[in-house]
């Protein structure tokens, strides 16, 4: 694959230490910038999302009858002929008549939730090789032949079974084609929701792991046309940095270095990584609710946020800082009992809480999270939303006018950090409700 277009645009692979080589930029780049958008070799619709979307370009169609189901088996949707069409080419025909056969069969349905989608993600596949003009011959240059180059991951288990394609695929192409499915596979998300999962082995190819990764990819539908995965600048980029994308959420600090081994086969050598490793196990969170009360306060103060101020913008702790008293709060446990207390306490209307534990939730992504990235952005427009129904179900008009001015601040900060990441997916999304609420205060204040 050594062509000239490749690596695409402003990227080149040089050695590496360490990983089979490193993906660099050949310039320099703003944050928000796209550094490459590639197209997907073969999608999966999570099966909570069928008969939701288009099979193909996974577009959300204002009223989902009007897809188009296919007449064959009644199991693939579309958005019109076009991709029913496009997919039907590409390798829907050499399933479409054993598709349903195979889903009520026992060793489909003894397959665990992952391994189903794994399974019908690997029927496409094959299905699609089968319709090469030479069946199941990888030819230099074409994506398929990218895929099979990519490193096998350590997972060694035995593929699931697969929708029968015919012509039969060569004995062994299905287990290696599978091998290479844990540590390539990618979460396809609108607004950060996972709906489907896909294959991009460019993107595979290309970047490595980093927990602190200085890009992001998202993923754009346009109806008509095959998944888009956009991967985009989360900072600047000096010319010659490494571009890195994280291979998993990086709030997963206690099981990430298990994940990244046993899915990945590597050991991250990123500052955060380097820094768990060296403290150790990690103390537990006090049993006591003043005592957590203490450690919220501590960490707001470390990080810098005060919520009695006004956040011009966010700051940002690395977290080898940390002091030892808060190690704890690096629990797993801890972020997600902090989520759940937010978006309880928002949903319940009791806003001192969910104020109180959104803000200490805001110090956590920004001290495990990297800069810009959409997670902050999101978590800072829920904090706007909440603020907005206080002001809404506030007599006082003091009171009104303070939040008001918290409300514009977190949604400023919100637009500042999803801006850089842009919109992804379906229409609407953060960007819109960020309008939509920016509009509301704009009108609050000209009522004032
Ligand atoms: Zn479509
Ligand atoms: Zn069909
Ligand atoms: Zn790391």
């Amino acid at each position: 694959m050594q062509t000239a277009t490749w690596p695409p645009g402003g990227l080149a692979l040089v050695p590496h230490n360490l990983a089979r080589d490193k993906c660099v930029s050949r310039n320099d780049y703003k944050a928000g910038s796209q550094l490459l958008s590639i197209t997907s070799y073969a999608t999966t619709l999570l099966d909570s999302e069928k008969g939701r979307r288009c099979d193909f370009c996974f577009s959300l169609p204002r009223d989902t009858t009007h897809l188009k189901r296919c007449s064959g088996c009644g199991s693939y949707w579309y958005c019109d002929e076009h991709c029913q069409s496009a997919q039907w080419q590409t390798h829907h025909k050499r399933v479409c008549r054993t598709y349903n056969p195979f889903l009520v069969s026992p060793e489909y349905q003894a397959l665990p939730d992952y391994k189903k989608l794994d399974s019908i993600m690997l029927s496409h596949v094959i299905a699609q090789l089968s319709l090469l003009p030479d069946p199941y011959a990888f030819q230099e240059s074409a994506p398929s032949s990218l895929l099979m180059s990519l490193i096998a991951g350590p997972d060694k288990s035995l593929a699931p079974p697969i929708c029968p394609v015919k012509p039969i695929p060569p004995p062994g192409l299905v287990q290696k084609l599978y091998a290479r499915f844990g540590n390539n596979n990618f979460a396809i998300h609108s607004h950060l929701n996972t709906i489907g999962h896909g294959i991009f082995p460019q993107t595979s190819r290309l970047f490595n792991h980093s927990c602190l990764p200085n890009s992001a990819a998202k993923y754009i539908f346009e109806p008509g046309a095959a998944i888009r995965m956009e991967v985009v600048a989360l900072r600047d980029i000096a010319k010659g940095e490494e571009v890195c994308l994280p291979y998993l959420d990086p709030a997963l600090l206690e099981t990430r270095e298990q994940i990244l081994e046993f899915s990945y086969g590597f050991q991250c050598q990123c500052p955060t990584s380097l820094f768990l490793r060296r403290i150790g196990p990690l103390t537990d969170t006090p049993a006591v609710e003043n005592e957590m009360l203490k450690i919220s306060e501590e960490l707001l103060e470390f990080v810098g946020v005060d919520s009695t101020k006004a956040l011009i913008s966010l700051p940002n702790k690395p977290l080898e800082s940390l002091p030892p008293s808060l190690y704890c709060v690096l629990r797993e446990s801890y972020m997600g009992g902090l989520s759940e207390t937010f978006s309880k306490a928002s949903h319940e209307g009791q806003y001192d809480i969910a104020l109180q534990s959104g803000d200490t939730l805001l110090s956590l992504y920004l001290l495990v999270y990297p800069l810009n990235y959409p997670q902050i952005g999101m978590h800072c427009l829920e904090m706007a939303k909440t603020i907005w129904n206080v002001v809404i179900t506030s007599t006082d008009q003091n009171k009104g006018r303070v939040l008001k001015d918290q409300a514009r601040r977190y949604l400023v900060l919100a637009r500042r950090v999803l801006d850089v990441f842009g919109p992804e997916g379906d229409e609407g999304g953060p960007l819109q409700e960020i309008a939509i609420l920016d509009g509301l205060l704009q009108s609050a204040k000209t009522r004032e």
